[in-house]
């Protein structure tokens, strides 16, 4: 079968992601436009995992889990894991190197915590926008650590991006790095190119995505064809 894949997308905890974006309406609108897989990330936390992976069983597609995490260089980079427990256990070691910032609902929207039935749960103390203070190696190298894949978000932005704070792709072990155009100005060398939406509002979930052929939609799958670079990316609006 061809798998459709994207691997992240913003859930209401993000500050900047839309309320109307929780776990389940975000599996339901994936399921309604035909993708297999679906990655959650939001900023540096991944306390809305756990109510993903309910969604997604219910939706019958496969979830990965995971953070966007903003590392001490301000580089965004994708941790994800085939467990929601996996994921949010990297999160929680994360938060004590948050930096302190108090997060302010009005300006900058609510970070809320939800179950599958989109009840709030809670909401988290600081702003998420601000950085782990560790450096990108060592995100990458513990996410690696843990059984997940790593991956240099957006890494063509002018901001937040290894495109804008090194300029190149350092050495690292990276599982495979995401691209926002076909045209990338950063030389990617041996590491598989995929693409996805950051979608932070509902019209947007696989807007960008990525597709690869296997027997079935697995986590395990997924990570076979990112190693042997076998995924067509899909820039095109999903219809
Ligand atoms: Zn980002
Ligand atoms: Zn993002």
């Amino acid at each position: 079968m061809t798998v459709r894949a994207d691997l992240h997308v913003h859930s209401c905890l993000s500050p900047c992601g839309d309320l109307e974006n929780s776990p389940a309406a975000i599996a339901r609108t994936a399921a309604s436009i035909g993708l297999d897989i679906v990655g959650l990330c939001d900023h540096n936390t991944a306390l809305n995992c756990p109510a993903f992976f309910d969604a997604c069983r219910r939706e019958g597609i496969v979830g990965v889990y995971g953070l966007e995490v903003s590392t001490r260089e301000e580089i965004h980079v994708l941790c994800l894991f085939e467990a929601p427990d996996d994921a949010v256990a990297f999160g929680a070691d994360l938060y004590p190197l948050l930096a302190e910032f108090p997060h302010d609902p009005v300006r900058f929207g609510d970070q809320v915590i939800v179950d599958v039935d989109e009840v709030i749960l809670g909401e988290l103390e600081k702003s998420l926008f601000g950085a782990i203070d560790l450096p990108l190696s060592d995100i990458v190298a513990q996410t690696l650590e843990r059984g997940g894949l790593a991956i240099p978000a957006h890494i063509d932005r002018t901001a937040h991006s290894i495109g804008s704070q090194i300029g190149f792709l350092p050495d690292e072990p990276f599982t495979a790095v995401e691209v926002t155009r076909d045209a990338c100005e950063i030389q990617t060398g041996r590491f598989t190119r995929i693409t996805n939406s950051d979608a932070h509002f509902l019209a947007d979930v696989g807007a960008r995505h990525f597709t690869f052929e296997a027997r079935s939609a697995s986590f395990a799958a997924l990570a076979r064809a990112l190693r042997d670079d076998r995924v067509s990316m899909e820039f095109a609006p999903s219809s």
